[in-house]
């Protein structure tokens, strides 16, 4: 029978904690995200790859994510925000070390309380996502606008979305191009159409894109000759854009989705409400008309989601990036090319699978408590016996 003492037990409980703590929060990440690889674009669409398997030169390769809900000071508890934040945090540096995307988009609702936080939690906010999503001059960090940055369209206000703006440097309505590939951010916050002065500003900058991009598709069409219509527009690669939002295009339900992070069966045919849940109707035609988007990525819903509008224009709905809406958190990785893209998903290890961990480890340390005391019992009873024993004799 083995020797339970007490120093053999405490050095077993030691590494059974210490070792449970180091994987679920540290090593877990690394072997859930080397499963994930970049997608290949075929050579016949316009894509190949390295030697290294990677996608060559001439393909973007784009990490989205979405909906990472920073905790505030009003409705965060501290032990809720702490665990989160070290979550993606962890993740997001996991991925950048193993995967090296040349840009990464967030899809908005960055943070949960930017619709009301004060000056002095917005800055506290602010530095938190700068921290934990540190990344090298290598890759891009490009942000969307969500609700919960600047409120709902009933909540928006100039200073609220011109604070945010001046955070990530830059105007939440424009295009990104890169190695000949136009994403378009949309702030779909400001497209109610109820002709408030944030929502006019938007538009007028989208019918400014959409005029820029479709002169850029007809000057490479005619070999370089302008229209006069198209006289001082600005010229950006002539490719079909990615369009990228917080709101999704305007769909009746879930009910269409599946695959492993959809929402809830009991969920999926609950109604969208219009400009609350996706967008409306005529903002949805409005986007779709303009830019003629060769694919659409949105967040907002928590789930994943695959949507084709009008037969042609495919939208992915990206799911939370946090521990706190989903069990099974994850981002797309898009593998992007002038005329073609390819995407798949990573998933990011499940907060069941460190509950278990954690309970496993917490079961064994019971047992082996448990053994001890019952060591302890029979050296007690031992010892009582032998005590006894020389009493008698005595
Ligand atoms: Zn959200
Ligand atoms: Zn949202």
């Amino acid at each position: 029978m083995p020797r339970f003492s007490a120093r053999w037990i405490v050095a077993v409980v030691l590494i059974l904690l210490v070792g449970a703590f180091f994987f679920c929060e540290y090593l877990i990440y690394f072997p859930t995200i080397l499963k994930c690889a970049w997608p290949k674009i075929s050579p016949a669409r316009g894509g190949g790859e390295g030697i290294d398997g990677r996608p060559m030169d001439s393909t973007v390769r784009a990490m989205v994510l979405s909906d990472t809900h920073l905790l505030g000071a009003v409705g965060g508890h501290w032990f809720d925000k702490l665990r989160r934040e070290w979550q993606m945090e962890r993740a997001f540096q996991t991925a950048l070390w193993l995967l090296r995307p040349e840009v990464v988009f967030i899809l908005g609702d960055i943070f949960d309380e930017g619709k009301w936080s004060s000056q002095k939690h917005w800055d506290d906010d602010v530095r938190r996502f700068h921290r934990m999503f540190r990344h090298s001059p290598d890759t891009e960090l490009v942000v969307l606008v969500g609700n919960h940055d600047i409120g709902f369209h009933y909540e928006m206000d100039w200073f609220k979305l011109q604070r945010f703006e001046k955070v990530f440097n830059a105007s939440s309505t424009r295009i990104v191009t890169k190695k000949g590939v136009n994403f378009l951010l949309v702030n779909s916050v400001a497209l109610h159409g109820d002709g408030c002065p944030i929502c006019q500003s938007v538009e007028k900058e989208l019918i400014k894109l959409s005029r820029d991009l479709n002169c850029s598709l007809q000057n490479s069409q005619s070999g370089g000759g302008v229209t006069d219509s198209c006289e001082g527009s600005q010229l950006y690669p002539p490719t079909s854009p990615i369009m990228l939002q917080h709101y999704p295009l305007y769909r009746v339900s879930d009910a269409g989705c599946t695959g492993l992070d959809a929402a809830p069966p009991e969920e999926r045919h609950l109604l969208f409400r219009e400009k609350y849940d996706v967008l409306s109707k005529e903002a949805s035609q409005r986007l779709l008309q303009w830019f003629k988007p060769r694919l659409i990525l949105s967040g907002h819903t928590h789930s994943g989601c695959e949507v084709l509008h009008d037969n042609k224009y495919p939208e992915i709905s990206v799911p939370s990036f946090s521990w706190r809406n989903r069990n099974n958190p994850s981002f797309i990785l898009a593998s992007v090319s002038p005329n073609s893209y390819a995407l798949s998903k990573c998933f990011l290890p499940e907060e069941s699978t460190v509950i278990g961990v954690y309970c496993s480890a917490g079961a064994c340390m019971l047992l082996l408590f448990l053994a001890h005391c019952l060591w302890m019992k029979g050296l007690l009873q031992c010892l009582s016996l032998c005590l006894l024993g020389k009493h008698k004799y005595l």
